[in-house]
């Protein structure tokens, strides 16, 4: 699909698997003139660069934001203050500032107050990924048919925002304003609390196998091969999305604190429902509830948000939402 061209100059800072993805689509659908890319890792700025994804890298955030009509922070969540304060003196008057975070209010709040006068900060959040990072896992239909959620705060720059929302159009998104606040409650329980419940499952198994390789073999239930080779059954997928970048993933906890405590508390009074009906033999409780989740699936099939890309056993892309 080809655009309309929506911004002269467009600056990426940060060209992981989200900001190489908005590169490509970018060029792919001639959204921008320019795409103008900084990440903080030489290594990395290197990689993007043999890709051929972006118009210039630059090493420092001034080059690639100065003249920008758009700037694009995809950098894990943790660093979008820390950036925001390095661009500010550089920003154009009337450019537009938005970034790709999974949690919207904390970053909000360690942004906003780098925003010069004239400048509009618009938060975005592509409900789409893969458990991939870096430049080399990034591609032109990450977002198609995806929903992307724009989080204006009160007082935001209509223009600026409808802007943003063709951009995401451009890149084949579903377009979604939400408050922040909203956002993050609601992407805590579908998206922040699964990782963390793979992350534990994982976890949990890889311990027990450290316990059982200890004991005598005899005695042995479970193995480290047999964890590996039984993997086919639930817990591959599990392993897949606990495979996420630590990085991004202890951001998104640390930055989303309340509204994953608050999910993790009534997911946790439900697993002891769960466990008493295990325990009393309540099969009619345990249909009833498998009943409901399966509808729920239905659900997010008809909605289209089943995740549609190919699943490779190494390569990309694979099939994830963050
Ligand atoms: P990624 O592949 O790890 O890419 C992030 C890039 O930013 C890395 O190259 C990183 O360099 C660089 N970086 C870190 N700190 C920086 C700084 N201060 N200045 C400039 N560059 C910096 O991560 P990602 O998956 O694209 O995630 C990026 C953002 O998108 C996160 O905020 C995440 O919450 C959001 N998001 C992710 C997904 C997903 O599924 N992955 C989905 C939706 C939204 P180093 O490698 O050296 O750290």
């Amino acid at each position: 699909m080809t655009g309309t061209q929506i911004f002269e100059r467009v600056a990426i800072l940060g060209i992981g698997l989200i900001g190489s993805s908005v590169a490509h689509v970018i060029r792919a659908n001639g959204l921008a003139g320019h795409v103008a890319c900084h990440d903080s890792d030489a290594d990395v700025r290197a990689r993007a660069e043999a890709l051929d994804i972006v118009d210039s890298m630059h090493a420092d955030i001034a080059g690639a934001v100065t003249g920008a009509d758009l700037v694009v922070v995809a950098t894990p969540v943790g660093a979008c203050g820390l950036v925001a304060e390095a661009m500010r003196a550089h920003l154009k008057t009337g450019a537009i500032v938005t970034d790709v975070g999974s949690v919207k209010g904390s970053v909000i709040a360690a942004m906003s107050p780098h925003i010069p006068d004239g400048v509009h900060l618009v938060p975005g959040h592509p409900v789409a990924g893969t458990e991939h990072s870096g430049p080399e896992s990034g591609f032109a239909e990450l977002f198609q048919n995806r929903f992307s959620i724009l989080t204006p705060p009160p007082g935001a720059d209509a223009d600026a925002v409808a802007t943003l929302e063709r951009l995401w159009q451009g890149m084949g998104a579903d377009v979604e304003i939400m408050d922040a606040e909203h956002h993050d409650r609601v992407l805590a329980i579908t998206s922040h609390l699964p990782h963390l419940i793979a992350y534990t499952i994982v976890a949990t198994a890889a311990d027990l196998e450290t316990e059982l390789e200890a004991q005598p073999r005899d005695d042995e239930l479970v193995t480290t091969r047999e964890v590996i080779k039984y993997s086919a059954g639930g817990f591959r997928d599990f392993t897949r999305i606990a495979a996420s970048d630590p990085v991004m993933w202890r951001d998104v906890f640390l930055l989303n604190k309340d509204a994953v405590l608050e999910m993790l508390g009534r997911f946790t009074e439900d697993l002891t429902v769960l466990q008493r009906a295990i325990r009393k033999d309540d099969g009619d409780a345990l249909f009833e509830m498998f009943s409901r989740t399966r509808d729920i699936r239905r659900g997010v099939i008809e909605a289209r948000q089943a995740g549609r890309f190919q699943y490779t056993e190494n390569g990309k892309p694979s099939e994830d939402d963050a």
